[in-house]
C-alpha cells in the first residue's frame, strides 16, 4: 500500500470561513465502513467540486464519491484572497504568444460565468464585480506596471490607468502611485463560494468531509484507505493541489508554496466616515511578484496577504504564523497609518502549487487515475475550468478548449528536494528584497 504521510491541517484562524454567512451547515459526513463507487474524486476544493458537478451532469447514473481531509472551505479554496481573475495571470508573450493569452482569457471567463450561474441559482453571498487594481508604490516597480499595461494593450484587453489623487480617493489611502485597473475581476469570500457551490452536487455524488485518504492501493480496482473505512473504485481523480505528490503519480512538476493572510475586524462607522467615505469595496494585487495583496471588503474589513514560504512538511507552525502576522501588521500600518488601533481578527496560512512555466498539471498517468494540480495561485477559476474539462475528458467529450488545455498543460521539470527547496527559498528571498515597499 502507498502510504500518505503528509495530511492537510487547519493552519491558523480561517477568517473567510469564520465570517462566511453559510459556514455552519453540515455539508458531508465522515467516511466509515467499506464503500464502492464508480468514481472517487479526492479534494473538495474548486477543482474537485467542479469535476464532480460536471461528471455527474454528463453521467447521471454514475455513483461518485467526493472526499476531503478537511471540511469544505477549510482547504486553500476557502483560504485564498478571493480574486476570480479573468485575465491571464502570467503574461509573457515572448514565450507563449498572444493567442495563448486569449485562450486563457476565454477559459477564465467561462469559469467565472459558470460560478456566477451557481451563485445566482443558490443565492450564494459575497460576490462583487469590483474589478481589480494592480498597483505600485515604489518607483522601481512602476516599470512592471507599464509592461503589464503594454501587454494588455497588445492583446486587446481593456484597462485603465489610475494614478495619484484619483487612485487615493478610490482606495482610501495615498500609499500607491499608480495602478492598472481591469474591470472583469470578481471579488468573493472564497469560503462562502466554495461551500455554496456544493449545493449543485446531485444526489449521485456523496460528499465525505473530515475523511483523509491515508493510503492507496492502485488497481484495478483502486482502493483508498481511511481511518475506519475504505473505498474501492475503478477511477480516482486526484484534485488535491500541493498534496498530489503524496499519491505517487506526480513527480518533478510542482513546487508547494505557502502564503499567509490576515483579516481585520470590521471598521467602525466613524472610521468609514473619516477615511473611506464613498470608497467602494476593492481588491488590489501588487505590481511586484512578491508584493502584498490588499482588499477593502464588502463587510468593511481590510484583508492583507503576503509572505511566501517553502514548507516541505505542507503545514505551517505557530512560529511561521506569528512571523506572517508581524509582516502583515507592518504592511497594513504602512498603507493605513490612521488605522493603527484596528486589530487583526484572523491570521492563517495556506498552500498552493506552482509550476516552473506556470502551466498546470492535467494528466492521466495510468488507466483509471487522473491528476489535476499546479493552479499557480489562480486556482479559483483555473481549478473550476480544469475540473470541468477533466470531467469531459474522462467522459470522452472532445472540444477545442479541451484540446488547448491538453496541449498547453505541460509543466516543465523541477528537481527534487533538497535542490527544489534551496532553489525556491533563494528565489523567494530575492524577489522579496526587490519588492521593497510593495510588500
Ligand atoms: C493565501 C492564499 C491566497 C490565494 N489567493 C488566490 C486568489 O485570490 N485567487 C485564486 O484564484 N487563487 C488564489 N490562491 C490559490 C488558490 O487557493 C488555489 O489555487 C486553489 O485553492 C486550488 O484549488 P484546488 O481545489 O485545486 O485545491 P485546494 O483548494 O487545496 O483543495 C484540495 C483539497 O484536497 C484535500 N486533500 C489533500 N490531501 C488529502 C488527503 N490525503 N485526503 C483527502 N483530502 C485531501 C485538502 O484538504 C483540500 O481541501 C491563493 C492561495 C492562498 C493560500
Amino acid at each position: 500500500m502507498h502510504k500518505i504521510s503528509k495530511l492537510p491541517q487547519v493552519d491558523g484562524d480561517l477568517g473567510w470561513l469564520e465570517t462566511a454567512p453559510n459556514s455552519t451547515a453540515r455539508l458531508g459526513t465522515r467516511l466509515k465502513g467499506h464503500h464502492e463507487f464508480d468514481v472517487v474524486i479526492i479534494g473538495a476544493g474548486f477543482t474537485g467540486i467542479s469535476t464532480a458537478i460536471r461528471f455527474a451532469e454528463i453521467n447521471p447514473s454514475a455513483r461518485i464519491a467526493l472526499v476531503d481531509a478537511l471540511r469544505v472551505g477549510e482547504g486553500a479554496s476557502g483560504r485564498n484572497a478571493g480574486f476570480l481573475i479573468d485575465l491571464p495571470h502570467n503574461m509573457n508573450f515572448a514565450k507563449t504568444g498572444v493567442e495563448h493569452a486569449r485562450s486563457l482569457f476565454k477559459l477564465n471567463n467561462f469559469a467565472i460565468e459558470r460560478l456566477r450561474e451557481l451563485k445566482d441559482r443558490f443565492s450564494i453571498p459575497s460576490w462583487n464585480d469590483a474589478g481589480k487594481y494592480m498597483a505600485g508604490h515604489e518607483d522601481s516597480n512602476l516599470p512592471g506596471l507599464e509592461n503589464f499595461s503594454g501587454m494588455l494593450k497588445h492583446a486587446g484587453f481593456k484597462h485603465d490607468i489610475v494614478s495619484g489623487k484619483d487612485l487615493a480617493r478610490r482606495l482610501g489611502t495615498p500609499y500607491y502611485q499608480s495602478a492598472v485597473y481591469t474591470s472583469g475581476n470578481v471579488l468573493v469570500n472564497p469560503a462562502a463560494l466554495v461551500r455554496g457551490i456544493t449545493q449543485a452536487l446531485p444526489p449521485s455524488v456523496t460528499l465525505f468531509e473530515c475523511s483523509a485518504v491515508q493510503g492507496v492501493e492502485y488497481g484495478p480496482p483502486n482502493k483508498l484507505r481511511f481511518l475506519g473505512g475504505a473505498i474501492t473504485s475503478p477511477i480516482i481523480v486526484q484534485a488535491i493541489n500541493s498534496y498530489a505528490e503524496q499519491f505517487g503519480k506526480l513527480a518533478h512538476r510542482i513546487v508547494p508554496i505557502f502564503t499567509y493572510a490576515s483579516l481585520t475586524r470590521p471598521l467602525s462607522d466613524e472610521q468609514i466616515l473619516r477615511h473611506f467615505d464613498g470608497v467602494k469595496p476593492w481588491g488590489l494585487t501588487s505590481s511586484h511578484l512578491a508584493g502584498t495583496t490588499v482588499r477593502f471588503t464588502d463587510d468593511r474589513r481590510i484583508f492583507v496577504r503576503n509572505t511566501y514560504d517553502y514548507l516541505p512538511e505542507l503545514r505551517a507552525s505557530g512560529a511561521k504564523l506569528e512571523a506572517a502576522f508581524k509582516n502583515h501588521r507592518t504592511s497594513f500600518e504602512a498603507r493605513f497609518p490612521f488605522l493603527k488601533d484596528v486589530e487583526f481578527e484572523y491570521t492563517w496560512g495556506g498552500v498552493f502549487s506552482m509550476t516552473q512555466n506556470h502551466e498546470p498539471v492535467f494528466a492521466k498517468p495510468e488507466e483509471g487515475v487522473y491528476v489535476l494540480s499546479g493552479c499557480n495561485g489562480v486556482g479559483v477559476v483555473k481549478g473550476t475550468y480544469l475540473g470541468y474539462y477533466m470531467a469531459e475528458y474522462m467522459s470522452g467529450i472532445d472540444s477545442e478548449d479541451l484540446r488547448f488545455i491538453m496541449q498547453s498543460s505541460k509543466p516543465t521539470w523541477i528537481p527534487s528536494d533538497p535542490l527544489r527547496l534551496i532553489g525556491a527559498r533563494m528565489r523567494i528571498a530575492w524577489e522579496a528584497s526587490r519588492a521593497k515597499g510593495d510588500v
